[in-house]
């Protein structure tokens, strides 16, 4: 099966072929730096993480660009508000840029925490203004754009492609409009391209129709075309950015090359709470910086890949929970798989065959049905429904001691390929990188040694008083010629 995905320009799935063999160049709108990630931006970024690790993984070479939002995005629906980032900025008493910069680093470190691969170009808007002063001087020439009092305007009207991405029409759009008697703008649907600054508005740069700012849709058609060409194969990002952000990138962009701006238009689902959107806006958002100090990030990137990308997540701590338990119970299996590995079987040459057997053979169905899915527009959650279907086979093998060490060492490489290297959601270290592990691996290590004094000193109802203990709490302790092991009994 090769790899399809849900096109929305088409609004169908297709199969996915690249303008240029073997590479994929990709652009994700990114966030505007205003404020810490909630759970929303980590759903977008991690779904659209594990797609660009998934492209990988399948072999094509990948350009990724997602862009930094540091001017120009205004509040309010219609994006006619003031700039979020000034906003903030005299909230905090701080310069916007400085808001630009803390924001940027606590959104890396965010999503650094959640298995988030860094993108190959982090663009940011501030830095690419002559690149935008040159496509709106371009679309003005080439008659598609207006100036009115030192800003810019997009002429709806002038393209009659727009409203291909999300079905509207400027007429049903405008019926829905109230109508401003004051608005400069000669029909109510144009966008700004270049706004006019007020001498109070700190970001401002010079251009031909006087101190200004760019409009925040023609930033990501600027440095998408920049860094990936005038056409190029997936953009991405949040349904709630289909209309007006993307309908208005598609039309400057192609008004201004004469060529398509983008094959496929993938778009994440949103988060909901109680069924509604959870944005900064409606003030209903839970920041990833506080779900960190009670749940393993990778608990919630689990959470996130567990439904698939272009469906709804609704939020509640019993559905985090829910998933935590899930999580813990998938990574216990991998644990015991690499504590038998470690340990147990080490040195028994006996458990060595050279031939696949038939444990073996199953496991490349289950790779074969795992690449089914994720080819099936990157079905994260039925992917994950498999990792669990192959834990549970191993559990029954690892307790009916069935398993050869080739077949736990193929279970175990398939783990680190699909359920980390793929998915993300397993770390290469299983024990250092899932919190509570670590501190029990410490705490052993120091029983162990406190038994071993122990014993030289010839206590020995004190020895096993400590082996016995561990026993009933399913710690197995094994005194080798080199020194004591433990491990989790099955
Ligand atoms: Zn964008």
């Amino acid at each position: 099966m090769s790899l399809t995905i849900y096109n929305t320009l088409t609004r169908r799935k297709e199969e996915f072929t690249q303008l240029t063999e073997g590479f994929v160049r990709m652009y994700v709108c990114g966030p505007t730096v205003y404020g810490h990630s909630h759970l929303g931006h980590g759903k977008s970024y991690v779904s659209f993480d594990t797609i660009i690790r998934y492209l990988r993984y399948i072999g094509y070479k990948v350009t990724y660009v997602q862009n930094i939002t540091d001017v120009g995005h205004l509040l309010g629906e219609t994006n006619e508000g003031e700039d979020r980032l000034i906003k903030q900025g005299k909230i905090e008493q701080k310069h916007p840029m400085q808001i630009a910069e803390e924001y940027t680093r606590s959104y890396f470190e965010d999503m650094d925490a959640l298995g988030v691969q860094r993108p190959d170009i982090s663009p940011r808007a501030t830095g690419h203004i002559t690149e935008q002063i040159e496509i709106v001087k371009q679309l003005i020439e080439k008659g598609f754009a207006y100036e009115v009092n030192g800003s810019v305007y997009f002429a709806v009207s002038k393209d009659k492609e727009y409203g291909i991405l999300s079905g509207r029409n400027t007429d049903e759009a405008e019926s829905g409009t109230r109508v401003d008697v004051k608005s400069e703008k000669r029909h109510p649907n144009d966008f700004a391209l270049w706004k006019r600054a007020e001498p109070e508005h700190i970001m401002q740069w010079t251009s031909p129709w006087g101190l200004g700012f760019p409009g925040w849709h023609v930033e990501c058609s600027a440095m998408s075309m920049k860094y990936l060409g005038e056409t190029f194969d997936i953009h991405g990002g949040g349904l709630d950015n289909q209309f007006p952000h993307h309908e208005c990138e598609i039309a400057q962009s192609e008004c201004l090359t004469g060529k398509p701006f983008v094959k496929y238009w993938i778009h994440n689902n949103l988060i909901t709470v109680n069924g509604q959107k959870m944005s900064k806006s409606l003030g209903n958002f839970t920041l990833l910086k506080d779900l960190y100090k009670k749940y393993n990030p990778l608990v919630i990137r689990f959470f996130i890949l567990q439904s698939h990308y272009r469906s709804t997540l609704d939020f509640s701590e019993e559905a985090l929970q829910g998933a935590k338990s899930g999580y813990e119970k998938l990574l216990n299996t991998v644990r015991q798989i690499r504590d038998v590995l470690s340990f147990e079987y080490r040195d028994l040459n006996q458990f060595k065959t050279q031939n696949p057997n038939p444990e073996t053979i199953l496991l490349t169905k289950f790779k074969s049905d795992f690449l089914d899915a994720m080819n099936d527009d990157f079905n994260t959650a039925q992917a994950i429904a498999l990792l669990f279907d192959l834990g549970r086979e191993v559990n029954v093998g690892l307790s009916k001691n069935e398993l050869s060490i080739e077949t736990l060492n193929a279970v175990d490489n398939l783990f680190s390929e699909l359920g980390g290297q793929v998915l993300g959601i397993i770390p290469s270290n299983v024990d250092t990188q899932s919190g509570e592990g670590n501190q029990t691996a410490d705490l052993m290590q120091i029983i162990v040694d406190v038994r071993a004094e122990v014993r030289s000193q010839k206590l020995w109802s004190l020895s096993d008083k400590i082996r016995d203990g561990l026993q009933k709490i399913g710690i197995t302790l094994e005194d080798k010629k080199d020194g004591t092991k433990w491990k989790r009994q099955q």
